[in-house]
């Protein structure tokens, strides 16, 4: 059975919605401090795509502003069957905030390496014999999310949360950091003040393969300057042709980079140095500013969860509520074979930079 052209309608109409907002809150991040906001925001909540961490951000603002929520930070968001299944309900007149969801198509190849190979299976089709099938993600829907403070039931169980003394590093992240800098083959050294490093904090050398720190600064500002460094050398190889592409904007994306690892760690934010939006955005020839904000978010968060993924410390919550086993893609199927579309389902992380699905 086809989705409706009527159910198709309206779920375009609302997809163009999102993309409206969407462009709306990137046209928003004006300043440095707006970017930082938005990143301090994307760190709590950076198990979601940095589009619909937008797309959450402002929705919750207006609720907020409106005074349906207390609190003006969401702190974990789920779909209304998430919460259910952590045993809580959706209360009655709270409308969700509308995010994107992917949706995946199954394909199938009996070459894999032969990229011209694969074919899309119809929802039921069952593959040849020898076939590989993957799933990779055709489009998406409309989903919607509520914050905690939206539902009641059962009490959600609160991780422990890292606490800082100003100048004070987070435990075990200096030697978190140098290690993922030490496996990715460069060397790392403290040199006492920062006439032996062109006036910098920290510097990166490629030739080298040195990433060397300062150490006449607090131990916070030491740690920040390392997660800077470390986000230079994952993600501007000057040998990577992708590398060289971004590179106009390499220092907003390091910078970035450690701003989020260090709002994951409960480290004060307001240091950071970026600047305004429109002066890096513009840079990147042919694309549409707005795009090329949503392709650094996009960047950095996965740098920064990456990075992130990799440290035995304690980090604050990540905007999934404890406990959740969240889907990593919601079937074709559902979009596909059934009518009408489901609203209230799970929830989980396309990829998209502009209108390019
Ligand atoms: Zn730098």
């Amino acid at each position: 059975m086809a989705v409706t052209e009527e159910v198709r309608a309206a779920r375009d109409a609302k997809l163009d919605e999102l993309h409206e907002r969407l462009t709306g809150a990137v046209e928003m991040l004006v300043t440095g401090q707006d970017w930082a906001r938005a990143l301090a925001f994307a760190a709590r909540f950076r198990s979601r795509s940095f589009n619909n961490m937008l797309l959450i951000w402002i929705q919750h603002e207006a609720a907020f502003g409106a005074g349906r929520v207390p609190e003006p930070m969401p702190s974990y968001v789920a779909g209304y069957r998430q919460w259910q299944q952590l045993g809580r309900q959706v209360e009655k007149g709270q409308s969700g905030y509308m995010i994107f969801a992917p949706v995946t198509g199954r394909f199938a190849s009996s070459t894999p390496a032969d990229a011209s190979s694969w074919r899309r299976l119809d929802p039921r089709e069952k593959p040849h014999p020898g076939e590989v099938v993957r799933s990779r993600m055709v489009g998406a829907r409309p989903a919607y999310v509520w914050d905690v403070s939206q539902t009641a039931g059962d009490p959600i169980p609160e991780p422990p949360a890292p606490t800082l003394l100003e100048g004070e590093a987070p435990s075990g992240l200096w030697d978190g950091l140098a290690a993922q800098v030490a496996a990715a083959g460069f060397t790392l050294l403290r040199v006492p003040h920062e006439g032996m490093i062109h006036g910098a904090n920290g510097m990166t050398g490629w030739g080298a393969r040195q990433v060397a720190v300062r150490e006449n600064i607090d131990p916070a500002a030491q740690v920040k300057t390392l997660a800077h460094e470390l986000a230079h050398v994952l993600m501007h190889d000057p040998d990577d042709e992708d590398a060289r592409q971004h590179r106009g904007i390499g220092e907003v994306e390091a910078e970035s980079v450690a701003l989020m690892i260090g709002a994951a760690h409960g480290m004060d934010t307001t240091g950071y140095t970026i600047p305004y939006v429109s002066t890096w955005a513009a840079r990147v020839d042919g694309r549409d500013p707005v795009q090329v904000v949503q392709a650094t978010g996009e960047r950095v968060r996965k740098t920064a969860l990456g990075i992130l993924d990799g440290l035995d410390t304690v980090q604050i919550a990540n905007g999934t509520p404890p406990g959740l086993i969240r889907e990593t893609a919601a079937p074709e199927r559902s979009s596909r074979a059934s009518a009408p579309m489901p609203e209230r389902q799970t929830v989980t992380e396309p990829v998209m930079v502009g209108r390019g699905l």
